[in-house]
């Protein structure tokens, strides 16, 4: 297989994860923050998952990575587009239905409105699932031992860490509505965890 069919793959799928994101960015950030719960911990989390992110892009576009790079192997590529196409759908469910009450860390927007809708009464977390099923397309796509996992592994910590976070945060600023909500879905998987 040429090495330019993951190339074009890798580029499509994050030029389509920039278009489903850009105007729902634009909508989230006309909404003022009313209070932000970024501690040291989030920001650091956020440098490391926004380094794992970009490492496609080095692989696309400079030879840094190409020492690690292996052939790619038709079945994989084929089978992680296909996870990435519905990584991709997932992002835009969420994306969708989440609006403006979007953030790419952990803050509450004026007029924020818990969503228990769409995607949302399905999971409690769908944007986080679709970036781990992308970020397996991705794995399974790049053949490179570095760009390959370079999503997968900092945003794995990231969901890790900051999962409770935000889950309190949401308490606190829903109350008794979070905990209804949070008491009917799961959190990645329905009905599993
Ligand atoms: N964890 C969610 C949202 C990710 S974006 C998901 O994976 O789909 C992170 C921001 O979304 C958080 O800072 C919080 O402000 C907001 N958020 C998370 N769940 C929400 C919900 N059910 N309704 C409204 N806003 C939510």
């Amino acid at each position: 297989m040429s090495p330019w069919i993951p190339k074009a793959i890798i580029l499509a799928a994050t030029v389509a994860m920039f278009v489903i994101r850009a105007p729902h960015g634009k909508q989230s950030r006309a909404a003022k923050i009313a209070k932000s719960y970024k501690g040291p911990r989030e920001k650091l989390l956020l440098a490391l998952a926004g380094m794992g992110f970009s490492a496609p892009l080095v692989w696309l576009f400079t030879p840094v990575l190409s020492f690690a790079e292996y052939p790619p192997r038709p079945s994989l590529v084929l089978l992680g587009s296909a996870i990435f196409a519905a990584g991709l759908w997932l992002f835009h469910l969420a994306h969708r239905d989440l609006g403006r009450n979007w953030s790419v860390t952990l803050e509450v927007r004026e007029e924020h409105r818990l969503i228990t809708h769409g995607i949302y009464r399905r999971i409690r977390h769908p944007m986080y699932a679709a970036l781990f099923v992308m970020s397996i397309g991705q794995l399974l796509v790049l053949p490179n031992w570095v760009a390959g996992p370079a999503f997968l592994i900092p945003f794995a910590i990231l969901f890790a860490l900051r999962i409770g976070a935000e889950e309190r945060m949401m308490r606190e600023t829903f109350g008794g509505a979070y905990d209804a909500y949070a008491a009917t879905t799961k959190r990645l998987v329905p009905g599993v965890w």
